[in-house]
């Protein structure tokens, strides 16, 4: 008899096919939003996820139907042998993507090239340099945006990250729309999320509506574009501008319906969603060679429909217990 194939589908019928995998909870930047002040305790060497672990768990994921899947971290570029990984994975014949801060980026386009990875998101949350240094903690600004045009000259598909936070970066966002006035880019700006640590309020935050507002100001022929099935962004472009922009909006108008995400965090860990609290560990089983493509599949049925529960607002006895950013993998 045909087994029915097993996918990943939760209890509302959401099918999951896209895994976002964090390599690791270490990062050459230090962004205020991401990273606590006071740092996080880092992950014991043994119980991070080896290269050959990643493989094998996104094999057994793309056995189950996932068919996308996004490295991320921490900076997924400072892993000892990415190079080997991004290979290994590109063999599974999945789609694959990166969130990077940049900084290494260009060690690594030749090899993207040669293995289909186009699609890039690279954080950049403001365009002068000063500021860059008070976000980030660190002075890599220059090497950063110089990544970022030799991404665009090989015709990768890049996507500039930008978290807006009021006092900060608000006052730049029509710059970055001008980005995409002769650019093939699109910038996304994203609501500022509460996690571990980061101090969030959402009186620093700015909203879907404000951002569109403020870029109507500038530029009165704003088109909304068509917004893929499981898009976690609504999608806009200036007319006659070359790029385009996106808003990521979290908080003012979350995107759960069509949910299609699930994570491994560094140490192997299954989050159902960004703010989850509750997590399924797959490398214990993994490291004793058990069977783990019931235990995700049964992980996903405790998927909650939004924002793991905190669908009115974000609660901070919720989002406190979850992990910092730094450690989830955005
Ligand atoms: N280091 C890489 C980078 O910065 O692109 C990948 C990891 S980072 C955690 C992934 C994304 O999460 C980045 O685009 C970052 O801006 C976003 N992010 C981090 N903290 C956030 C927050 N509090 N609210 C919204 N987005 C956040
Ligand atoms: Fe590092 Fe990315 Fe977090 Fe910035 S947003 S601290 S680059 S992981």
């Amino acid at each position: 008899m045909n087994e029915e194939k097993k996918r990943i589908v939760d209890n509302f019928g959401r099918v999951h096919n896209y895994l976002r995998i964090s390599l690791t909870d270490r990062c050459n930047l230090r962004c205020f939003y991401c990273m606590p002040e006071d740092g996080i305790e880092l992950m014991e060497k043994e119980s991070i996820m080896s290269l050959e672990e990643i493989i094998e768990l996104s094999r057994t994921f793309r056995d189950l139907g996932v068919d996308t899947i996004r490295l991320t971290g921490g900076e997924p570029l400072v892993r000892k042998n990415f190079g080997y990984l991004v290979e290994e994975l590109a063999k599974l014949g999945v789609t694959l993507k990166i969130t990077t801060n940049g900084i290494m980026l260009d060690k690594y386009l030749d090899l993207f090239q040669k293995i289909g990875l186009k699609k890039i998101n690279l954080s950049l949350d403001t365009l002068d340099k000063a500021k860059s240094v008070f976000i980030t903690k660190r002075d890599y600004f220059d090497r950063i945006w110089n990544n970022i045009l030799k991404a665009l000259e090989l015709d990768m598909e890049v996507k500039l990250n930008i978290v807006l936070i009021k006092g900060v970066n608000d006052k730049e966002i029509n710059d970055f729309i001008g980005l995409t006035k002769d650019r093939n880019l699109t910038v996304k700006f994203i609501e500022f999320m509460p996690f571990k640590g980061n101090k969030w309020d959402w009186s620093k935050g700015v909203g879907k509506q404000e951002i569109l507002d403020t870029v109507s100001e500038k530029f009165p022929n704003v088109i909304a574009l068509e917004n893929p099935k499981h898009s976690t962004s609504t999608n806009f472009k200036v007319k006659g501008h070359v790029g385009s922009f996106a808003i990521v909006s979290t908080i003012t108008n979350p995107f759960c319906d069509t949910c299609n995400r699930i994570r491994i965090t560094a140490d192997g860990k299954m989050k159902n969603c960004l703010f989850a609290n509750s997590e399924t560990d797959l490398l214990t089983p993994l490291r004793k060679g058990a069977e783990i493509q019931d235990i995700i599949v049964n992980a996903i049925k405790t998927k909650k429909y939004s924002r793991d529960g905190m669908d009115v607002k974000m609660d901070a006895d919720h989002y406190e217990n979850n992990r910092s950013m730094i450690s989830i993998g955005g």
